[in-house]
């Protein structure tokens, strides 16, 4: 019931202005948050990274209504890949993409547009792009743009939601050599003829996913902090004989950290998924409607100011 009302707040415009301009809301968010600048982002990538972790980055902004607020998004990913390469970051760090951000919901071949010209980038600074997914009614288009982008850009990233009913097939077509693909469960609000809705649904089709995935060819992104699904994981790594460079975990910025370096201390590559920007408010309330507690954190630290 709170998840679907946070959802629905996710949403709103009327919602939205309201939290962005409330007093403390940034400082309330910037444990999920690196910061609203590319020097922000920079800063929290570092220290990640000499942690022994590596890091994908998202410039927050989703549903773009005009071509120029789409080239701006497009912009600010080019700036931040020029300095992750004199920084010499690429093998560490990549970028994570929103179509909707780069005008996938004005017109799929600007969105194909936007998005090469920051593939085109990444290969120049030595990393690459992973392709966000968003809410159900975009699976089609998004998995249409990402066949465009690998034919120039192999190396562009998937994204599956164990949530959606055809996430299994999805994956088995997707798990081909070199193809790298992340499964996470799917944070937006989905119907129930085209997304499992319980839990226990959703965690067994992730393990179904996790088993395609890692009996196939490609590179699995782990996407979870679901303790159970982490072991499954692990187990799966052993019975299909991957190495730890074969495979990865992926975890939110402020969320279970000290998991995220125990994995490393095992020997296993872990990479943290790093919102930066101003247009915080979507992401911060998906976080919320996952989990009570981020929201009971938030609350703790207005009542703290
Ligand atoms: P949950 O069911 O939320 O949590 C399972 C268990 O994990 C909990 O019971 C608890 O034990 C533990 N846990 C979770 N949160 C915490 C916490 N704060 N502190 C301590 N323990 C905790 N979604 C999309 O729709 N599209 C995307 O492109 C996308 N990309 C993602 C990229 C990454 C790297 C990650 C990690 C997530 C991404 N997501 C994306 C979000 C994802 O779909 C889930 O909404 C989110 O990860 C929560 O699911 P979970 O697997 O952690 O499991």
């Amino acid at each position: 019931m709170l998840r679907q009302v946070l959802l629905a707040a996710s949403r709103s415009d009327g919602v939205r202005k309201a939290v962005e301009t409330a007093p403390f809301s940034r400082g309330a968010v910037r444990r999920f948050i690196a910061g609203e600048t590319v020097d922000d982002a920079l800063e929290v990538t570092q220290r990640l990274i000499g942690d022994g972790l590596s890091v994908t980055l998202d410039h927050l902004g989703e549903d773009t209504t005009d071509a120029g607020q789409a080239k701006a998004v497009v912009e600010n990913y080019l700036a931040l890949l020029e300095r992750i390469s004199a920084a010499g970051l690429g093998t560490r760090a990549e970028a994570s993409v929103k179509l909707s951000a780069v005008g996938q919901a004005l017109d799929e071949d600007l969105a194909v547009e936007n998005a090469r010209r920051i593939c085109a980038a990444a290969k120049a600074a030595g990393t690459t792009v992973t392709l966000d997914m968003e809410d159900h009614t975009t699976v089609d288009s998004t998995l249409r743009i990402l066949g465009e982008l690998r034919r120039d850009y192999p190396s562009t990233g998937a994204v599956i939601q164990s949530y959606l009913r055809r996430a299994e097939q999805y994956c088995a077509d997707l798990a081909y050599q070199g193809s790298r693909v992340r499964l996470c469960k799917g944070a937006y609000a989905a119907p129930e003829d085209v997304a499992f809705s319980s839990k226990e649904e959703v965690d067994k089709s992730y393990v179904r996913c996790m088993r395609v995935l890692m009996a196939g060819q490609g590179h699995p992104m782990l996407a979870t902090h679901d303790p159970r699904l982490i072991e499954i994981a692990g187990a799966l790594a052993v019975l299909h004989d991957r190495a730890p460079g074969d495979f990865e975990y992926q975890m939110l910025y402020g969320i279970r950290p000290a998991e995220q370096r125990r994995l490393v201390g095992l020997g296993a590559q872990v990479r943290v998924y790093v919102p930066y920007g101003g247009q915080w408010y979507g992401y911060a309330m998906r976080r919320m409607a996952e989990r009570p507690a981020n929201l009971a954190f938030v609350l703790r630290s207005f009542a703290t100011r």
